[in-house]
This record gives C-alpha cells, structure tokens and sequence, in this order.
C-alpha cells in the first residue's frame, strides 16, 4: 500500500531541496503518494496566511510530512512558522544526526552526534511582552508585587517556561532512542546554577529518568563548556540531549563539525505526527540559483523512510549520499564542488537504483 506523505516544500531553497529529495525517494521504488501542501511567504501570497488550516489538515491526516525551511519574518508581528507547526501538532522531540561523510573535509574525524532537543517549551515557547506595551507593564507590577523583582521600564520579556512533565517526556525519547540505536551514552546540556528553576527542573528530572536506564550512561555538562568541549574533542559525545534554545544553537555548531547545514537532517517527532525536515534555513542569499546542497533534505527523507518502517529503502538513500560524496566528482559548493542541485540528486538517485 502506498504511504502518504505530505510535502511541504517552503521557501528561499525549499523547492529546490524538496524536488531533489522526492526524485531520489521515488527512485526506492517505494510507493509514497505526496501530498503537497504550502507554507512560509509562498503560502502568505497563495492563500492569505503563513500556515494555512489545509497544510495542518493534511498533516494530521497522513501523520507524516517532509518539509522544506520556512523564512521568518522579522519584525512584522509574525510568530514563527516552525515554532507554531511544532507546537500545533505537539512535536515535542526534535533530532538531528550529525556524523562524518565520506570525502567532506572537515576538522575532526569519526564525529556520531545526535542531537535530542525538546521542542516546545523554553524560551522558544513564544511568551512575549513586547517592550511598552501594556501587557508588559502589568507584567512589570505583578513582578514588583510577586517578589520584589525590578524590570527596567523600557526591557521587553521572554519568558524561559520548563515542565517536569515536558522535560520527562524528552527524557524519555531521548532514553529510548538511545536503546533501540544502540548508543551508549547521554549527555544533558544546561545551566542549572543559573537558572535554578528551569533548568534545574530539567537537570533534576532527567537525572532521575536516567536511572531506568542503567545500560546508558549518563553525563551531566554546563552547555558553555559543553560547547567548548564538543568542538575540541566531538568525538567524546554520542547522544546530546538539550532544552530547546541550547539544542538549536548546538545542532548547528554540531552541522559546523561535519561540514555545514546542507548535510543535516533532522525530524520533528510526536506521539501523534512526525515531520522530517533539514536543519537549515530557506538560505535567501543562494535561492533560486539551483546551487543548494540537497544532501539534508534527502537525509531527511531517509529519516522519515525508516520511521515509515521502509529501513532497506532508508538504508539504501544514506549509502547512496555517502557513495556519491565519497566518489567526489559530483558535489555542490558549500564542500567544495561545482554541481548543481539537479545533478546531485540525479547522481544520488542513480546510486540509489544501482544499489
Ligand atoms: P540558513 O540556514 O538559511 O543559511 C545559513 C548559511 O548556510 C547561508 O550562507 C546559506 O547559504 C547556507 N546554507 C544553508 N543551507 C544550505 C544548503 N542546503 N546548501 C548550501 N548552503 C546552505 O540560515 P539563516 O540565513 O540564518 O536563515 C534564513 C531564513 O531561514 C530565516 O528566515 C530563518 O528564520 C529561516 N530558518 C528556517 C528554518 C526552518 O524552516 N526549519 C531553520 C533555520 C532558519
């Protein structure tokens, strides 16, 4: 029976990573029917919102979708595309691989890194007073009623909210990612001594859940010094498990160490829904150039493969990225080569079939 996916190609370079990425999924032989729903600033001009009711339908629908980077717009009262699709659907764990490709230079070898980041909760909730605004100005007095505390009259507030009943959820995940890819150890980022109740509560939490999980081990890391030690020595790490700010900010250092964003992957996973997507963003300054590194998005794709239960078929799309970068004649220029986007996902789909 075939799998219905949706797919959600986005903006800036999303098109061309989300054509790429379907040419060599399709070249599987797998039978996958796409859906293809819009989102970001083409979804704006197309159907009058950033993230329209029928992408959303057609995602709870499926349960799956691939989907491209989406712009943000500054300033303009928007909330984030991202953030309000993984909180919509409760995507509350997001993952991202990061490992040494064959023939791609970079400063350290042997790099297995994967990110698990809580997804919904932390500063990126959304929970803003904008400076001045009335809002924040009551929040202002009830802060000086609460306990005392005193905001500058011209300070605009994001609040830092962490749930023992979230963090525990992504401890969890990240617990049992860790035992069915046979991981040895996890590493929890924070920074508890400052942020005593937040990141303390997710310190606390998943020290406790750790314990159910003898078999693993288990490392606790100040992300400061855990960001100094992962691009000394990556090597020392294996599963990083980080509130949400910390895990956005250290998957791209991590994409930093194995040779930028046009090669991660990442997933956004809930008890419900699942959407694949790379870590990268909509890169305005090479779209519509077909220049884009389509590697992420086709890693992504092979991510939702083995969460389809296709593993040969996911299997097959990693060794083909792999045997197309380690042959080296085909590659676009974010590491070092000249081709173009189409010419890498003809090569990587030629290499999938021959497979
Ligand atoms: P970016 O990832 O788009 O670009 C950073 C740099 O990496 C640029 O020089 C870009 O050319 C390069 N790059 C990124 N992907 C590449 C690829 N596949 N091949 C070759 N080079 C690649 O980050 P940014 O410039 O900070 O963000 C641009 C927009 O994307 C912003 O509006 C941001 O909010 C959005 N964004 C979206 C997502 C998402 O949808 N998941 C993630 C990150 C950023």
């Amino acid at each position: 029976m075939a799998h219905r996916v949706v797919l959600v190609p986005g903006d800036g370079i999303g098109p061309e990573v989300a054509t790429a990425a379907r040419r060599v999924l399709d070249a599987t032989g797998v039978e996958l029917r796409w859906i293809e729903r819009p989102a970001g600033a083409t979804a704006l001009e197309r159907a009058g919102a950033l993230l329209p009711e029928e992408t959303l339908d057609a995602i709870r629908e499926c349960r799956v979708a691939l989907k491209g980077p989406i712009t943000t717009p500054v300033g303009t009262g928007f909330r984030s595309v991202n953030v309000a699709l993984r909180q919509e659907l409760d995507l509350f764990a997001a993952v991202r691989p990061a490992r040494s490709l064959p023939g791609v230079p970079t400063r350290h070898e042997g790099v297995d890194l994967v990110v698990i980041r809580e997804n919904t909760e932390d500063l990126y909730q959304g929970i803003e007073f904008e400076r001045g605004s009335d809002a924040a100005m009551a929040l202002r007095a009830r802060l000086r009623d609460l306990g005392g505390f005193e905001l500058r009259e011209d300070a605009g507030v994001t609040l830092k909210p962490i749930s023992a009943s979230g963090t525990h959820r992504i401890v969890r995940f990240a617990f049992e990612y860790a035992r069915t890819n046979r991981r040895r150890k996890v590493t929890v980022g924070h920074k508890a001594p400052v942020m005593r109740f937040s990141d303390g509560l997710f310190l606390d939490t998943a020290r406790a859940d750790a314990r159910d999980y003898p078999e693993i081990a288990w490392e606790e890391i100040q992300v400061d010094h855990l960001s100094a030690r992962l691009v000394r020595r990556p090597e020392d790490f294996d599963v990083l498990l980080l509130p949400n700010l910390y895990g956005d900010i250290l998957s791209d250092l991590c994409a930093g160490l194995v040779g930028g964003l046009g090669l991660i992957p990442g997933a956004n996973i809930g008890w419900e829904y699942a959407v694949f997507e790379p870590v990268h963003g909509s890169a305005p300054d090479i779209a519509g150039r077909g220049i884009a590194d389509p590697v992420a998005m086709i890693l992504s794709g092979a991510m939702l493969m083995r969460h389809l239960g296709e593993l040969d078929a996911a299997e097959r799309v990693e060794a083909a990225v792999d045997a197309v970068l380690r042959a080296g004649s085909v590659r676009t220029g974010d590491v070092g080569g000249t081709s173009t986007t189409t010419d890498m996902a003809d090569a990587i789909a030629a290499a999938v079939r021959s497979a």
